[in-house]
């Protein structure tokens, strides 16, 4: 383990030390957000950008390139005084103020851990296995590739069960990110494939949404989910609510009651956990291996470490299980932490967080969305340009939101998705 010998050249000052683990909402807000002057701040990532997790359902259905949607952190911090190294956490050790990474040791005053959260199978293997997940840009466009790959293996098939089974899609979870992809492909089937796959027919495909529980959208309102329903149910997807998927191996999806589907392309949204970090106390860790932070962010048992956004456990009366694991968190209370660090050093008193539900939205095609404000719920073509002008207002860079406009743009004019390009290595896909 020579990694775990070398320690990162990073320069001693007199400034105190923040390591943030995690250059995602809650670490790039924080670190831009601290006093340069009063600390030196380290961002660690095991990737080198930033990546705008809303709009990978895009990347994936053809809509987006995912460089549009992703930032390089080195850029975000010319200039800043800020130090950036690649490199994924090991292990922290509290007792020496220190953290391990896979290329070298590194001291802190204060650690940060906002590394976010991780599909969660359930400890279902076959499913882990063979469903396709999109947590990152590596799945985004693996979906891509997927699907447009099965897509091209159905025009050479002759049997007409073998076609179904590699045109039809499953998407399993009813959230925001399993509505916006059913929407998604929807559209592709109406709109693309009839122009693309003339050769095809297209009654043999199946888009079937799968949710476990007795309704879609289940953190929005009611009003937001029969809506939603009604939007896909109206593009074509089959939406199945308190239906829990029970397997799948690769082709066959089995549902209650051993009732099965033949689906080839299966993607898995339906719910998020966090890895444990080790070295931490296991009393560290609440519910899908969040952790419990107390309303500083600091975590239980800990002084100086602190967890942000979807990896960490907060409680207030208004959110007794702990805050949704959205953007708006993760930035709020970053601007909080930022905040407290401040008056720590200061020997100020601090201030607790209380997080401010701006609301929430989900879009299910052109001119389709819902939203819920916290003093409006609205639905269709302003909720779409809503939803539309807030997610291009969140990405990082003016580049960025150029591209995403273009795009857009593009797409809005033309009814069609202008990337379904399958990239693949040769030996890998
Ligand atoms: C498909 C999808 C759609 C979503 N849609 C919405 C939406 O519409 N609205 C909304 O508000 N929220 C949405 N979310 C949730 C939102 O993206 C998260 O709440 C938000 O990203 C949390 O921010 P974070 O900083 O806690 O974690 P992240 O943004 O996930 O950042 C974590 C960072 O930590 C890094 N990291 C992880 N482990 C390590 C390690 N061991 N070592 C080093 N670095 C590490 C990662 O590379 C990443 O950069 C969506 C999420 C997904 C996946």
């Amino acid at each position: 383990m020579l990694s775990e010998n070398y320690i990162l050249n990073i320069p001693e000052t007199d400034k105190k030390r923040v390591v943030i683990v995690g250059g995602g909402f809650a670490g790039l807000k924080l670190a831009l957000k601290l006093h340069r002057k009063k600390f030196q701040i380290v961002m660690l990532d095991k990737n080198n950008y930033h990546l705008f997790q809303p709009l990978l359902y895009q990347v994936a259905m053809s809509g987006l390139e995912p460089s549009a949607i992703s930032f390089p952190l080195r850029k975000v911090f010319q200039n800043t005084g800020i130090f950036f190294r690649m490199a994924e956490l090991e292990s922290v050790h509290p007792d020496k103020n220190e953290l391990i990474t896979d290329i070298g040791r590194i001291k802190y005053d204060f650690l940060v851990l906002a590394t976010g959260a991780k599909t969660n199978f359930f400890n279902q293997e076959q499913i882990e296995k063979y469903t396709l997940q999109m947590k990152s840009a590596p799945d985004a466009l693996y979906i891509r590739n997927r699907t447009l790959e099965n897509f091209e293996k159905a025009l050479n098939k002759k049997d007409e069960e073998d076609v179904k089974s590699y045109l039809n899609v499953a998407i399993i979870g009813g959230g925001p990110t399993g509505v916006e992809l059913a929407g998604a492909i929807a559209e592709i089937k109406k709109y693309v494939m009839p122009k693309d796959y003339p050769e095809l027919d297209l009654q043999n495909m199946k888009i079937m949404l799968f949710e476990a529980s007795s309704r879609l959208l289940s953190g929005m309102s009611e009003t937001a989910s029969v809506t939603a329903s009604k939007y896909l149910d109206d593009l074509g997807v089959e939406v199945f609510t308190g239906t829990p998927v029970k397997n799948y191996d690769g082709r066959t999806l089995t549902l209650p009651d051993d009732v099965t589907v033949d689906v080839k392309t299966v993607i898995w949204a339906a719910g998020i956990t966090s890895d444990k970090i080790a070295g931490l106390e296991l009393s560290s860790y609440g519910r899908n291996n969040r952790l419990i932070v107390n309303s500083f962010n600091q975590i239980t048992g800990y002084l100086n470490i602190f967890a942000l956004g979807d990896n960490s456990l907060m409680t207030e009366p208004a959110f007794p299980n702990g805050h949704p694991q959205v953007a708006q968190v993760a930035l709020q209370q970053a601007n909080c932490l930022a905040y407290n660090l401040k008056q720590m050093i200061a020997n100020k008193p601090l201030h607790e967080f209380h997080y401010t539900d701006k609301g929430s939205m989900a879009t299910v095609g052109r001119h389709l969305a819902v939203a819920d404000l916290p003093f409006a719920k609205f639905k269709g073509y302003f909720a779409w340009l809503l939803w539309s002008v807030v997610h291009l207002f969140s990405i990082v860079g003016v580049k960025n939101k150029i591209f995403v406009l273009l795009d857009w743009s593009w797409k809005y004019i033309t009814y069609d998705q202008s990337l379904r390009l399958l990239v693949k290595h040769k030996t890998r896909n």
